[in-house]
Parts: C-alpha cells; sequence; structure tokens
C-alpha cells in the first residue's frame, strides 16, 4: 500500500556529544516507523573543524566518518563510524530511508598554510577587488595526516581553492580571491556574488576536484548505504556542478535529493531548478517564511495568501516543505522560529496537504533544552500519523477568509477511512460549510486533535459545519474509523 512519505530532520544545532544521536536513532527506528517517519535526514557525518563540538558544516575530512583521531577525538559530535553505520542499518531494517547531508562548499581547519597571491574582495561587492595581488598565507593545506592515505590518497592545496577569509601573516580577516581564479558565475547574486561562503572555498572549475568529489560520492553511497542526500549550502555551488554530481551520483544507485537554497525569493529558487534541469527538488524557504510571518502577526495575516509566493505551491513536486530547521532556531543567524501557538497550523498545513514532501524538524518535537523550547511530540505524532492515515484523495481548498482557512481531502478506495477536513484560524474560531463529497457523506466525524469535543454530522449530499477554535486547528476524520 502506497502511504504518504514524511521526513525528519534529526537533529538540532545544539545537540551535544554526550547526546549520542547515532544510538538515539537506532533505538529510536521502529518507533519512528510507526509513526509514520518514512524518511530521515542525519547531519553531516564527517569530521568537522570543532572536532567533536562542531554541529558538522565547517568540513575537515569527507572521508572520517568518526573513524580517525584527527582534530582532538576519534568520534565526531554524533559518535562513531561504527555507531554511524550500525544506525542507518537499524533505519533500513525498519523501512526508513536515510538522506545524507552534504557539505561540498567549502572545507575548514587546514593542516598547514601556504603563501599564496590574492586581492582582497569588497565584503559587499565580490566582484570589486579592493587591492591588487599580493602575497598573503592562507590555510589550505589538507593532507590528512591522522588518516593516512586510507581510503583516498587525495591532498587539497590552493590549486583547488577560489579563495578563503583569513591572511595568517597578516593575521588579518577579509574575502580573498586567489589569483589566476575567479568566482562562479552561476551562484546566487547576492553580495554581487556569493560563490564564497566561508573557510577555504572549493574551485569547481578545477578537474581534479570535481573528479575527487565524484569519487568520495560513490565512495560514500558505497561505505554507508544511505538512500538519499541533502545538499548543503547550494546557492554558493555553480549550480552545472551540483547536476553534474548528482547525475553521476544517479548512474550508481537511484537516490532522491533535496537542496538547501536559503532565500526568500522564489524567483530565485525556480532560476536555480531551470539552471538543474529540475533534478534537485529544493527546500521552500519562502514557505517558511510565510508560516512564520503569520506566527508574529497576532492574528493579523491573511491566511487566505498562507501559499503565496512559495514553491510548493508553483512548483509542487520540487518542493521539500518544512516549519523550522537547524538555521532558524533560537540563538542562530537565520533566526525566525515559528510561535509555539502557530506550530500545530504550520504542521497542518505541510503534513495534510497534497503537495510537497514535508520535513518535520527534531527541535519542534523533542524540544531544544538549551533554548527553553519544548518538545511537541505528541501533538506532533497525531499530526504525522494524520497524513499517513487520512491525508488521501483529492484536495478542495477554502481558502476563502482573512483568518479562517479550511480544505478537504475526499479519501481514496486503497486507504480505508481516509479523508479528511483541515480547518484553522489565526484569529477567532469559527465554523464553516464544507463538502466532503460523495465518499464520506452520510458520517460522523470527529476532531483528531482533540481540540473540539462535539462531534459534526455530515448530511446525504456531503455537506457539514466543521469548526476551529481561535489561533487553532482542528483536523475532523470519520467517527469510528479503523485506526482510532
Ligand atoms: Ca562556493
Amino acid at each position: 500500500m502506497k502511504e504518504n512519505r514524511t521526513l525528519m530532520q534529526y537533529f538540532e544545532w545544539y545537540l551535544k556529544p554526550e547526546n549520542k544521536l547515532w544510538k538515539k536513532v537506532e533505538i529510536n527506528a521502529k518507533y519512528l516507523n510507526a509513526i509514520g517517519i518514512t524518511d530521515i535526514w542525519l547531519p553531516p557525518a564527517y569530521k568537522a573543524a570543532g572536532g567533536k563540538y562542531d554541529a558538522g558544516y565547517a568540513v575537515y575530512d569527507l572521508y572520517d566518518l568518526g573513524e580517525f583521531d584527527q582534530k582532538g577525538s576519534i568520534e565526531t559530535k554524533y559518535g562513531s563510524k561504527d555507531e554511524y553505520l550500525q544506525a542507518i542499518k537499524e533505519l533500513h531494517k525498519n523501512n526508513i530511508q536515510v538522506y545524507a547531508d552534504i557539505v561540498l562548499n567549502h572545507k575548514i581547519g587546514a593542516d598547514e598554510a601556504e603563501t599564496v597571491y590574492a586581492s582582497q574582495e569588497q565584503n559587499n561587492n565580490r566582484n570589486v577587488d579592493t587591492t591588487l595581488p599580493k602575497k598573503i598565507v592562507a590555510w589550505t593545506i589538507y593532507n590528512f595526516p591522522g588518516r593516512n592515505n586510507k581510503y583516498s590518497d587525495f591532498k587539497w592545496n590552493y590549486e583547488h581553492f577560489n579563495g578563503t577569509d583569513w591572511d595568517e601573516s597578516g593575521r588579518k580577516n577579509g574575502i580573498f580571491r586567489f589569483s589566476g581564479k575567479h568566482w562562479d558565475k552561476n551562484v546566487d547574486k547576492e553580495n554581487g556574488n556569493y560563490d564564497y561562503l566561508m573557510g577555504a572555498d572549493i574551485d569547481f572549475n578545477n578537474p581534479e576536484v570535481v573528479e575527487e568529489l565524484k569519487k568520495w560520492g560513490k565512495w560514500y553511497l558505497e561505505f554507508t548505504g544511505v538512500d538519499a542526500f541533502r545538499l548543503d549550502a547550494v546557492k554558493h555551488i555553480k549550480s552545472g556542478f551540483m547536476a553534474d554530481w548528482i547525475m553521476s551520483m544517479r548512474k550508481e544507485k537511484e537516490i532522491d535529493c533535496v537542496g538547501e537554497y536559503w532565500s526568500k525569493d522564489l524567483n530565485a529558487l525556480k532560476n536555480y531548478i531551470t539552471m538543474t534541469n529540475s533534478t534537485i527538488p529544493l527546500f521552500d524557504v519562502p514557505l517558511h517564511y510565510n508560516l512564520y510571518q503569520a506566527s508574529v502577526s497576532s492574528g493579523n495575516y491573511d491566511m487566505s495568501k498562507i501559499l503565496e509566493n512559495t514553491l510548493v505551491k508553483e512548483m509542487p513536486s520540487l518542493a521539500v516543505t518544512f516549519v523550522d530547521n537547524h538555521d532558524t532556531e533560537p540563538g542562530q543567524a537565520l533566526y525566525s522560529f515559528v510561535q509555539d501557538w502557530f506550530k500545530p497550523l504550520a504542521y497542518s498545513i505541510i503534513l495534510l496537504r497534497k503537495d510537497g514532501l514535508p520535513c518535520v524538524f527534531y527541535g519542534d518535537y523533542y524540544g531544544i533544552p538549551s533554548q527553553k523550547v519544548l518538545p511537541m511530540n505528541e501533538r506532533l505524532e497525531r499530526l504525522i500519523k494524520a497524513r499517513k492515515y487520512f491525508a488521501y484523495g483529492e484536495q478542495i481548498d477554502y481558502f476563502d477568509n482573512f483568518n479562517i482557512i479550511a480544505w478537504v481531502r475526499t479519501g481514496d478506495e486503497e486507504h480505508i477511512d481516509s479523508g479528511l477536513v483541515a480547518i484553522m484560524s489565526d484569529g477567532p474560531g469559527g465554523g464553516k460549510t464544507i463538502n466532503v463529497g460523495q465518499r464520506l457523506a452520510n458520517t460522523v466525524f470527529y476532531d483528531y486533535t482533540g481540540n473540539i469535543k462535539e462531534d459534526v454530522y455530515v448530511d446525504h449530499e456531503g455537506n457539514g459545519i466543521f469548526y476551529c477554535n481561535g489561533g487553532s486547528v482542528s483536523i475532523w476524520v470519520k467517527k469510528g474509523n479503523i485506526y482510532s
């Protein structure tokens, strides 16, 4: 039986090594599958500059999955190589696909520095040099002595990078472009050219780099057995490289992927999808900002426009929808955390509609103790289950009011007792006359969230009056269904 897929981002920024994430996900695999999680995105598994205190995005050695004594420890923040491989096995045993987090834009924590000619760039317009080429000392030599050539003998030096942000000789910060190199053109246009993000920026025009990263990708697929990739920071990587890399991975294995292109600008996302021939679905960042805006508007958001200018509306098959992630949580640079009261509404929007692959955030499910964010695991499980059991069939929208919006899923024959009515308000509560279709005519509905206690009766034509409370959501399903 075909089920709705639900992805879960299985980490938040402030996890500690003591949390032993690989162990935790292994232990919880069976339970997560039972509630309806079909896919799990695990954080970067390779050794980063900060060793076991690093979330993983400051990549040092792509081949060290917690196996070598580098950067102060053998383990990464999340555990050892063997624990990672064991977790993946256990997830597979429980029919959960695994997304690996792939960070290719940059490297940080070089083994040695070297003298390079470079021009400094204007911070907010990287197409403008502010100095002539001059000698700097750049951290660009990666020999990985702790790994001693196991899996790969590839060594990195300045020729494999475009630039960096630190001159060791002058102990000076800035954006330095190496002489003879240019920033890639097919990247985001912010700051004139947004190729450079952090650390030593990888040069995807160097054929040795392209070959090595393809070799590494194939090694990774084979070594870990992961099924899919979450591609980090794609707006800073030339689009042609990423599309080519994914295509070459797909020659090895039928993998899924999702790209992180962090922009509120829908056109930038659509442009990237065009440039990559629709091979890379993207996280729906504009939808996240709509949800965030609604949550901070104290009931004054026009809910009928909640899906305006979003990827899921315009390119539904290429959107991965989410409410929050490790970058938007409190204390992070992209802080835009959807407020607690709105979270059930936001999750209903991503989980119970037809389009997009929804991604549930670990920090919402388990809470974020360091930021005093409480877990909402029970409320969230209810919605994930509602997706799994009821969110099938045609979708009919009632986006016809400033406060109260609703939609119907008519259910289908394949899923017994399926079908639902989702109704929500960011302002005062109220009701709507809604037609649920012939399949569910002459039935009684109850609120699966438990927010409203009274039943709703649907007449022989399929009409019923459905309700929600103020600043709340109700999910109406057939009473006496086989799942209750
Ligand atoms: Ca770059």
